[in-house]
């Protein structure tokens, strides 16, 4: 393993001031958090630093220490430092990334820090730095630096990763600096965020703001290869539960339970920040409570406020509103012996606050916008018991990871005030039956695991190079292909259908071929020395009806059944398929669709698909992202169109040259994903047509169905001239 090197704005220790016995002035104190303890592990291992500011100046003394667990402490002037932390960091990217535009400050002598502590950081970094190092930088204090990096080490393996939402392009384009930053993410290798959405709307931002394409996660820039990748990060679930489950919190649960008696407990822990949506949390507990006495009686509300960033102006009035807000609703709703929020303004122990998570009925974890929220890991990795309810913000990262929790808006205070209500009147039997599979998910996919899904990714090898084919006139194609296929022995054709030989229609059952298309396909049908496919991922009985009579094979949903010219049986292609996992996504397809207007499913043989082409394009389109990264983890690997594994298109054309190759022609078109899959297996000299723009492994594009049909009009005459001609 190469030697790691890590960055972040804040060195895993920070410096306190002591008046210690040991006269230095100084003492080390190791931070906490799932950040640090994820990587610590890696840094031991890896034998590497870890670059980053310490909190104050180090004195010679600390400066040894650090020096002996290899910390290598960034020097920043602390008005800079305050510009670049408190200032463009805090009051402009945090604000912006998660989508309250009306708190940022654009103050450009903060960006003028920004930019500068970056160098500081670039300048140390490239000191220490050796050839084969892999620099790892994490986090949004730290965007201009892949960039700066690249500069000064060229041939660096250096990757990100953003611990915070990235927004969608509309808001992120509003930031004075947004090229700026994006070229200096694009320094990077490999690009880490936590959910599919935040890699999405990167992605677009890219290609808005700087016109630079990418493709499933990858794209090319400056002649390099830059990927983007999904990785929600995990909790450090031993230590966690060692700390649940300590004798500390033993007590203290004891302690909690016996002063409660048999009241329910709603859990709320959150650093006091705006995005978290505690006034919003507070009105839905308020509308709980004013709707219901019984609940003013049975239930109450603990609310840990974690002291944060109190220098910031937002940052106190947040606290003033909070505050308020608590003493209006126990000056409302409490009696003596029955307050109905207790709110503690501090930081808990790790043992105490695993005692709460041990005991709260219900953590509600509500925020407006939150990167991933590891309060929700947290809670579900100590509730093995099976006992506690996860109502989970869907504007949290987590939520993606977290199917079976009950899912609120935050904004909707009627509906979350029914889900905490809902929550607490739960059967232990519901309970338990969702927060198992969410805690094995938890166990599984920790902090441990996501480091080395991470270092793997690095590892791998690059991903075949994606490039954009050259997009030609259908006659300028004809003549080079025309005269193959005049003269081929054995020629294959095979078509894709939708968005290929025929246009796109509003919806997906009035696509019917028409008279023009039947007459190409018969036509083609009718050449000696030609099998003509129609190769469709629609289902059979729809393909049967509307080829019936024409003289060309069908393959239906993506490789999975076959009929052969004048045949009226379809053979199945393949093993017979294991739909076990049919039962298992066709719940969340049908909740989702249900949630998507527009949206429905349909079933094949050996596919689940989710349609959302008549739905609104941008819902439609988000609902298909968090969608995938809810079955990313149920299956793996699953598009949104599932379907078995080793069932698809290119393993149809290879069923077909098995059986009736060897062919010294073959053309293969298609138009998305599900095409790449025969283009990538077809021999190097056979030719590949992509329909419509972007990247494709296929070695020519034309610009619609339109061209298609052209072509294949100029196909069949160029068949027909040398027929004629040896005749
Ligand atoms: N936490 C803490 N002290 C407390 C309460 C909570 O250190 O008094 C921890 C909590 O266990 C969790 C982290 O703070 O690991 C909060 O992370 P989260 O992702 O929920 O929110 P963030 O603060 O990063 O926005």
């Amino acid at each position: 393993m190469s030697r790691v090197i890590l960055v972040s704005s804040r060195l895993p220790v920070t410096i306190k001031r002591s008046r210690g016995q040991d006269g230095n002035g100084q003492t080390l104190t190791m931070s906490a958090g799932g950040l640090v303890t994820g990587l610590s592990p890696l840094h031991a291992r890896s034998d590497g630093v870890w670059i980053g500011h310490p909190g104050e100046h180090p004195n010679a003394s600390t400066l040894r220490q650090l020096e002996q667990q290899r910390l290598v402490p960034v020097d920043v002037p602390p008005r800079d430092y305050r510009n670049y932390y408190e200032g463009y960091s805090n009051s402009a990217l945090w604000p912006l990334f998660h989508y309250f535009v009306e708190r940022c400050e654009f103050d450009p002598a903060h960006y003028e820090a920004y930019r500068s502590v970056n160098e500081r950081f670039a300048d140390q970094v490239a000191k220490v730095a050796k050839p084969d190092d892999l620099i790892w930088v994490h986090d949004y204090q730290l965007m201009l630096l892949p960039e700066m990096l690249r500069s000064r080490i060229p041939q660096a393996r250096i990757d990100f990763f953003l611990h915070i939402p990235f927004p969608s392009s509309e808001t992120f384009r509003v930031l004075p600096q947004r090229s700026q930053i994006l070229r200096g993410l694009l320094g990077a290798d490999l690009i880490g965020v936590h959910t599919y959405e935040y890699a999405e709307n990167l992605q677009r931002s890219f290609r808005r703001l700087l016109g630079i394409e990418s493709n499933r996660g990858a794209l090319r820039y400056s002649g390099r290869s830059v990927r983007i990748q999904a990785l929600p990060i995990g909790i450090d679930t031993k230590e966690m539960r060692k700390a649940a489950f300590s004798n500390a919190a033993e007590r203290y649960l004891l302690d909690l339970k016996r002063r409660i008696g048999d009241r329910q407990v709603v859990l709320g822990v959150d650093r006091l920040d705006y995005t978290k949506g505690l006034p919003l949390k507070l009105q839905a507990w308020r509308r709980l409570l004013a709707g219901s006495p019984a609940w003013r009686r049975r239930a109450m509300l603990i609310q840990i406020a974690v002291p944060s960033r109190e220098n910031i102006g937002s940052y106190q009035q947040q606290k003033d509103e909070v505050e308020r807000l608590v003493g209006e609703i126990n000056g409302l709703y409490g009696a003596p012996g029955r307050i109905p929020i207790h709110y503690m303004y501090q930081s808990v122990s790790r043992e105490e606050l695993g005692a709460l998570y041990r005991l709260a009925d219900v953590a509600l974890v509500s925020p407006v916008r939150d990167g991933l929220n590891l309060v929700a890991k947290e809670y579900v990795a100590c509730r093995d018991d099976g006992g506690g309810v996860l109502a989970l913000s869907e504007f949290a990262g987590a939520a993606s990871e977290l199917g079976e929790s009950l899912r609120l808006n935050p904004w909707d205070i009627e509906g979350t005030a029914a889900q905490i209500e809902r929550g607490l009147e739960m059967d232990f039997g519901e309970r338990q039956e969702r927060v198992r599979p969410m805690y094995h998910r938890v166990v599984q996919n920790d902090v441990h695991r996501w480091v080395e899904r991470f270092m793997t990714a690095l590892t791998e090898p690059e991903v075949e190079e994606l490039r954009v084919p050259p997009q030609l006139q259908s006659t300028v194609l004809a003549e080079t292909i025309g005269p193959h296929l005049a003269t081929a022995r054995s020629a294959l054709l095979m078509l894709d259908y939708d968005g290929s030989l025929r246009e796109f229609t509003e919806r997906y059952e009035d696509a019917l071929p028409t008279n023009e298309i039947l007459e190409i396909l018969t036509e083609l049908g009718s050449l000696d020395g030609v099998s003509t496919y129609i190769n469709s991922g629609r289902d059979r009985n729809t393909l049967g009806e509307w080829f019936k009579g024409v003289p060309v094979g069908l393959i239906a949903e993506h490789g999975s059944w076959i009929r052969e010219v004048g045949e009226s049986i379809w053979r199945r292609m393949g093993p017979p398929p294991d739909l076990s996992w049919k039962g298992v996504v066709r719940p969340v397809l049908t909740e989702y669709a249900e949630r998507t207007p527009g949206a429905r499913i349909e079933e094949k043989s050996a596919a689940l698909v989710w349609h959302y082409r008549e739905a609104d394009d941008s819902l439609g389109e988000w609902q298909a992202l968090e969608l995938m990264s809810v079955l990313e983890d149920m299956l793996s690997g699953s598009p949104v169109e599932i379907r078995q594994q080793g069932v698809d298109k290119g393993r149809a054309f290879e069923h077909v040259s098995e059986a009736y190759g060897p062919f010294d022609f073959v053309l293969a078109t298609g138009d998305d994903r599900t095409d790449e899959d025969i283009f990538a297996r077809l021999p190097l000299d056979a030719y590949s047509v992509k329909i419509g723009g972007g990247q494709s492994s296929a070695r020519a594009a034309v610009g619609s169905p339109g061209s298609v049909r052209r072509l294949l009009r100029a196909l069949i005459a160029a068949r027909r001239r040398v027929a004629v001609a040896q005749f």
